[in-house]
């Protein structure tokens, strides 16, 4: 089939000869579990590129965030902030501990947590009892909070530290498409106490399925290994905690190892992708890319926004653009919009900015490979669709 006639993807693994090659070798040396050389090969080059002492694999990022949250001490009944406008995985991981997110909106030019509108509800909603600290409206315990780097795009190291401090709270940060982010020069694992990255087969960098936990507090980090790996002491069938099976395995590392390899090569394709877009976007008033407001994001996914009120709904244009052999799709709905979420999870004054965003995003092709060919096709499609009139 030529180019012109295949369906463009949205967001594919790439793999190729290296990752075969380390495969190969987990098959030759029968490493085809939790032991092997790639799971702590994979553990040491994260945590070079995230600046963190210890990195703990597991198999999937969901996973990485349970036991993380575990780790940090949430527990049954417990809140953890999280932004709305979130994958529902973050939030899950908050439930698997027994406890339930509090809800907060983000900002229109990040999407990222509204951390002015953090301070606002904790000054209205929290209060210090000796070393617990209360949300009032429910008398639950805040355990954590748990910023999202959207999409890669980063938050203010030193905002999120502060606030940490200040409020005394730990802070867990979902770093899903963040491998390879930096801000201003500090590396990921300098945020919070931990953070989790995933690689999951549609992230930046995949390992087919999995994640990282990455710190820098040795006993933090020596807590989420013992978590991870059935909370076994000794060499035994002695465990001193219910743990969990959450192990990466060698295939999953060998895979990862040698997507690490190239890692600046996928982050270089995804911002080249969101430029593209960016600039062919330009043009057009009704729409704009997506946001990367310092430079920094890692641009996970790109796509488009729809910025004018007489735009076309995105479940309309995606199938449009499917039918013309371009894979598009809506967005992330937000968190109190979900049946599990809706009614349990407290929520601050206004969620208004996530309310109205999520119905005006639409993610485009962006996998790493994606040619300038493609783009320009996808570019051109979305063209095409738009010049129809009427659209509705
Ligand atoms: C991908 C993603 C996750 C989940 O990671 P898995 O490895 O699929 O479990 C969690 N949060 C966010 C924001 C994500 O994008």
């Amino acid at each position: 089939m030529s180019d012109e006639q295949s369906v463009i993807p949205l967001a594919i693994p790439v793999v190729g000869a290296a990752e075969a090659r380390n495969l190969q070798s987990c098959i030759d040396q029968n490493f085809v579990s939790s032991v092997g050389p790639f799971v702590s090969q994979f553990e040491e080059m994260v945590a070079l590129n995230t600046g963190a002492t210890a990195a703990v694999a597991t198999c999937a990022g969901t996973a990485g965030l349970h036991a993380a949250l575990v780790a940090i001490g949430v527990g049954h009944g417990d809140l953890v902030v999280l932004p709305t406008f979130t994958f529902i995985a973050s939030a899950n991981a908050i439930s698997h501990c027994g406890a339930t997110p509090w809800l907060m909106d983000v900002c229109e030019d990040s999407w990222n947590m509204d951390l002015a509108q953090l301070r606002r509800e904790f000054q209205n909603n929290a209060r210090r009892d000796g070393s617990r600290l209360v949300h009032k409206p429910t008398g639950r315990r805040i355990a954590a909070i748990m910023p999202v780097y959207c999409l890669g795009t980063p938050i203010d190291f030193d905002q999120l530290n502060l606030f940490s401090q200040e409020w005394n709270v730990p802070v867990v940060v979902d770093a899903a498409a963040a491998i390879g982010m930096r801000w201003n020069d500090q590396p990921l694992a300098h945020a919070g106490s931990l953070s989790v990255i995933s690689f999951n087969g549609n992230k930046t960098l995949t390992s087919g399925g999995g994640g990282m936990v990455v710190g820098r507090d040795p006993e933090l980090m020596a807590l989420v290994r013992h978590l991870t790996t059935t909370a076994r002491v000794g060499t035994d069938y002695t465990h001193d905690r219910v743990g969990f099976n959450y192990r990466m395995t060698n295939l999953q590392a060998a895979v990862g190892c040698a997507q690490m390899e190239r890692l600046d090569e996928l982050l270089a394709a995804k911002k080249r992708i969101r430029e593209n877009y960016a600039s062919a976007f330009a043009e057009y008033d009704i729409m704009r890319g997506f946001p990367d407001p310092d430079g920094q994001s890692t641009c996970w996914l790109s796509g488009l926004v729809f910025e004018s009120p007489d735009a076309p709904s995105v479940a309309d244009f995606s199938d449009q653009l499917r039918k013309r052999k371009v894979e598009a799709r809506p967005f992330w709905k937000p968190m109190h919009l979900q049946p599990p979420y809706a009614s349990s999870a407290p929520r601050a004054a206004s969620l208004q900015r996530s309310d109205d965003l999520w119905q005006r995003v639409l993610t485009l092709p962006c996998s790493t490979n994606l040619t300038d060919q493609q783009q320009r096709r996808v570019i051109q499609t979305i063209g095409e669709i738009l010049d129809q009139k009427p659209l509705k």
